[in-house]
This record gives C-alpha cells, sequence and structure tokens, in this order.
C-alpha cells in the first residue's frame, strides 16, 4: 500500500509532539506534507529533517530567518505567516492533524477540510467558534472530521454502532484542575504558575490554565453540541478527579456506555489516526485492581462559572461560542501577563457576551469565516476594553 500522505499543524505542541511520536514509530507508512510551528524553530526544523517534510511553515514572520537557516540545504521547503499555513493546509494530504492552540487553528483546518482531507482536530476552538461550518465543509467535499479531544474521542467510540436517536445523555469527565480542591476563598489569589499544573494530564499551558478554571470543559460542552449535535439539555459534566474514564454515553434503556483509558493523548490520536481500524498503541494498560477506586463529584457552577456560560452560548448559538472563545483567549492572556486575577476570566468573558449579545444582528450573522472571525476581532477588542478597566 501507498505511504498516507499526512500533515501537523501545531507539530511543535504537545498534540503535535504525541502525534509525531506516533508517526515516528510507523516511518514508512506515511509521507510527511506539511510541518506547522510557532516560535520553536529547532523542535520545527528538526521534525521536518527527521521526518522528511516537503514544507515547513511557522506561524509568525519574524521566525522566518532562523528557519530558513535550519534548513538550508536539506531540500525542505521553509515559509511563515498566516498564508503560507493556508498555502500548506491546501497541498495534498490523505489525513491533517489539527493542533495549533486558539482561534488561529480555524483557517488551516478549513483549508485541509475543502481539500477533502481527515481532519484530525485537537483545535476544539474550531467547533466552539465554526462548528456549523467545519462540519459543512467537511460535508461538501467528502472530507469528514475526527475527534481528538478525549472526552470527544470516548464519546464518538461508545457511540460506534449505536442508534443516535437511542442516547439520552452525554456526560463528559473534568479532572477538576489545579484547583479542585482549594476552598473558593482562595481562588481568587490564584497565580498562573499554579495554575499551569495539571494533577493528570500532560498538556501545553494554556489548555492547562484552562483546566483549572474549567474553560476547558466550558469549551468542551460546545464541542459536544457541536460534533454530535445534541442538545444542550443533553449534554452534562462531571468531576472525576482521576481522568480514567473520559467520557460516558446514557441510552434509553438506562444502559451508560464509558470509555475508560489511562490519561495519555496517544490513545484519541492514535484512534484518528487509525481510525475505522483498531491498532496497538504505546499507551499503559490500566491495572484497576491497583486503582482500586474511581470516584465522582457534582460540577458545581458557583464555583466554576465558566460552565454556566457555556449553556448559554450553547442556547444562544451563533457567533455567540466566536465570542465567548475570544473572550477567553484575551482573557487568559491578560491572566498569564498577571494583568488580571484567576477569578476575573469569567467575568470579563461574560461581561463581552452580555455587550456583544444585545448588538443586534450580530448574533445571528451568517456563518461564514469572514464573519466568524469579525465576531473575534470585536470581542477581543471589547475583552481588552474590560481588562484595561479592571
Ligand atoms: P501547545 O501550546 O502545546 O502547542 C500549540 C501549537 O500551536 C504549537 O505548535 C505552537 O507553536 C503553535 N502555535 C501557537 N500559537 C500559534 C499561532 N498564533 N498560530 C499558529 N500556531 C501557533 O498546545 P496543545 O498541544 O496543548 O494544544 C493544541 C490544541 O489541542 C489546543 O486547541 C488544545 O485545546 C487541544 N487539545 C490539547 C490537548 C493536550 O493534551 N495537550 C488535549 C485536548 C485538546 P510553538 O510552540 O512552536 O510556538
Ligand atoms: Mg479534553
Amino acid at each position: 500500500t501507498n505511504p498516507r500522505k499526512v500533515s501537523i499543524f501545531g507539530a511543535t505542541g504537545s498534540i503535535g509532539q504525541n502525534t509525531i511520536d506516533l508517526i515516528q514509530r510507523d516511518r514508512e507508512a506515511y509521507d510527511v506534507v506539511a510541518l506547522s510551528g510557532g516560535r520553536n524553530i529547532a523542535q520545527l526544523a528538526g521534525d521536518a529533517i527527521d521526518l522528511g517534510a516537503e514544507v515547513a511553515v511557522t506561524a509568525f514572520d519574524d521566525c522566518l530567518p532562523d528557519l530558513q537557516a535550519a534548513l538550508e540545504g536539506t531540500g525542505i521547503q521553509a515559509a511563515a505567516g498566516q498564508a503560507a499555513l493556508i498555502e500548506a493546509a491546501d497541498r495534498p494530504a490523505d489525513w491533517v492533524m489539527s493542533a495549533i492552540v486558539g482561534a488561529a487553528g480555524l483557517a488551516p483546518g478549513l483549508k485541509a477540510l475543502e481539500g477533502g482531507a481527515t481532519l484530525a482536530l485537537a483545535n476544539k476552538e474550531s467547533m466552539v467558534c465554526a462548528g456549523p461550518l467545519v462540519m459543512a465543509t467537511a460535508k461538501a467535499n467528502g472530507g469528514s472530521v475526527l475527534p481528538v479531544d478525549s472526552e470527544h474521542s470516548a464519546v464518538f467510540q461508545a457511540l460506534i454502532g449505536e442508534d443516535i436517536s437511542a442516547v439520552e445523555r452525554v456526560i463528559i469527565t473534568a479532572s477538576g484542575g489545579a484547583f479542585r480542591d482549594w476552598p473558593l476563598e482562595k481562588l481568587a489569589t490564584a497565580t498562573p504558575e499554579q495554575a499551569a499544573t495539571h494533577p493528570n494530564w500532560d498538556m501545553g499551558q494554556r489548555i492547562t490554565i484552562d483546566s483549572a478554571s474549567m474553560f476547558n470543559k466550558a469549551l468542551e460542552l460546545i464541542e459536544t453540541k457541536e460534533f454530535f449535535d445534541f442538545s444542550p439539555s443533553q449534554i452534562e459534566t462531571l468531576v472525576h478527579p482521576e481522568s480514567m474514564i473520559h467520557a460516558l454515553v446514557g441510552f434509553n434503556d438506562g444502559a451508560l456506555m464509558a470509555h475508560v483509558g489511562p490519561p495519555d493523548m496517544r490513545h484519541a490520536i492514535g484512534f484518528a489516526l487509525h481510525y475505522p481500524d483498531r491498532r496497538m498503541l504505546p499507551v499503559e494498560r490500566l491495572d484497576l485492581a491497583q486503582i482500586a477506586q474511581l470516584t465522582f463529584r457534582p460540577a458545581d457552577e458557583t464555583r466554576w462559572p465558566a460552565l454556566r456560560l457555556a449553556r448559554e452560548v450553547m442556547e444562544t448559538g451563533g457567533m455567540a461560542g466566536a465570542i465567548f472563545n475570544a473572550a477567553k483567549e484575551r482573557a487568559l492572556d491578560a491572566f498569564i501577563d498577571k494583568r488580571i486575577g484567576f477569578l476575573d476570566m469569567a467575568v470579563v468573558v461574560e461581561r463581552v457576551l452580555e455587550q456583544l449579545s444585545s448588538t443586534t444582528g450580530h448574533i445571528d450573522a451568517e456563518f461564514t469565516l469572514d464573519n466568524i472571525l469579525d465576531s473575534d476581532h470585536l470581542a477581543r477588542t471589547r475583552a481588552d476594553e474590560i481588562i484595561a478597566k479592571l
């Protein structure tokens, strides 16, 4: 069989590196087309050389000279910037990993879908900002979208062979992040350093902080609605500190199908890589007798206002997801820079949503990439104004 053509966007990140690990283990099976990264040029160039990529793209123009120098004489093309990312995503590929962090991942993913690729979607922001557009683009071009987020991969797997109309509810689990055992009064004082340590998963800095604030789970609730087309009232969150059960699907006969696995993203990435087959993956085999017990707690919306906001976004629909995500990204930037406190992030997002939901016609704008990027831009501007006044 011919090698499969694969591209990896966000190759230098946590998901990207786990994807490369799986590809390295079976080099002959793949032809690597494009790799993209940001500022980690040594990693990007090194992997492009190891994997024999056609092109390596950094998202940032100022990083181009370093990338060119690192790839000098290798025959691998070096490129930079937004247009270069889109051009790389336009190169024919069978399977494309979308693992850029933030709304910046949307446009390259859509371009890959336009070419009919199978898009392995780690970039949950794409679904939150543009779920209907992502799904329609896949459908119109004969491509498909496979979830990589562990909870959504779990739901997807639990639904295989099932009658979707028999599903009553979907439960996605949350570890509770770094502060799940902190008293509420202490949360206001939480620092970015404290928020950036995750009890179970080893992930990028931004998603780790989003796990502590539950903004990650908030994004995932919206992602669940967009991916599987369930109604908001069917989708629940459950705090499960051990992160072994990733999601459960409840059927109308009372059965719950749970997906259980080690907290290792190579499972969900590998599932999306080999789907519809299952192949051997290098992840830990769980010893449940050793683990002895799994525990659960309710997901408290007072402790985690992000969950309440996600419900509002799911009910509002339209551009609310893009606004929510963009405001969250700016609030997270401000928290990382210590310009606002941990609890202020939800305040910023709530105010931006309030302001822009009342702008007539805005929320219901047609679902095009331009309109989504307009909403994203406007929400970032409003968030910055609110942050400056806090
Ligand atoms: P990382 O921060 O580890 O990696 C992000 C990647 O995106 C890096 O390659 C980075 O480049 C690149 N990047 C950063 N900013 C930009 C930009 N503005 N434009 C283009 N590329 C950029 O993130 P993760 O791997 O943790 O997460 C990636 C995506 O996957 C996110 O959407 C996240 O929510 C999702 N996800 C991650 C999980 C995980 O376990 N990590 C689990 C489930 C979902 P560089 O580092 O070179 O600067
Ligand atoms: Mg997840």
